[in-house]
């Protein structure tokens, strides 16, 4: 059985994560979509919160029984949760160039640590290739309007968030 991990921050899910997710789950007997903490970006919303938007952005997927996606969260070394798990693949969505040195690096690195960490690259749907979870939230904290960029079960939770944040 192959098992496939997608780790981000997502903070919170785009429509773009939503498409890498789709598209995986195809690939892969399994997929663990893990909200994971980096770092280096200080998140606006809490493990709990991310993992909650990503349960109600894909609840369709989640209980169609065929579907076989899991979604968890871990605060430690990506690459112990994954070897903890059993897994095989690590998917990574590739937008442009920008994402390419770092995911690369991480990648490498990954591999490094654990010989059997092979990373597959998803290349972002043209139609979402423009969208990050950082932008949505400029979007929203100044009211403006995310139907387009996130699930319809999260936006108005998104904004109300943001927009008593920033008063
Ligand atoms: P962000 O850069 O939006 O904060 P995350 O850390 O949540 O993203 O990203 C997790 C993974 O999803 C990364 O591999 C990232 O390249 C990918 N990803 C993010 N947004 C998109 C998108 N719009 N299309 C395809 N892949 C994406």
């Amino acid at each position: 059985m192959k098992t496939a991990i997608y780790p981000g921050s997502f903070d919170p899910v785009t429509y773009g994560h939503i498409d890498i997710i789709e598209r995986a789950a195809k690939l892969f007997d399994r997929l663990i979509v893990l909200v994971s903490t980096n770092p280096t970006k200080p998140p606006t919303f809490s493990p709990a919160q991310r993992v909650d938007f990503l349960q109600r952005s894909l609840r369709k997927s989640l209980t169609t029984p065929e579907v076989n996606i899991e979604i968890d969260c871990h605060s430690g070394l990506f690459i112990d949760y994954f070897k903890k798990r059993g897994a095989n693949v690590i998917v990574k969505g590739l937008r442009a160039m920008s994402d390419f040195e770092y995911e690369f690096q991480m990648a490498l690195l990954n591999k490094d640590m654990c010989l059997g960490a092979e990373t597959v690259f998803l290349s972002a749907n043209v139609a979402s290739m423009f969208l990050s979870s950082s932008a949505v939230k400029q979007i929203a904290q100044f009211g403006g309007d995310i139907s387009a960029f996130v699930p319809h079960q999260i936006a108005d939770d998104i904004t109300n968030h943001l927009s008593t944040r920033s008063g």
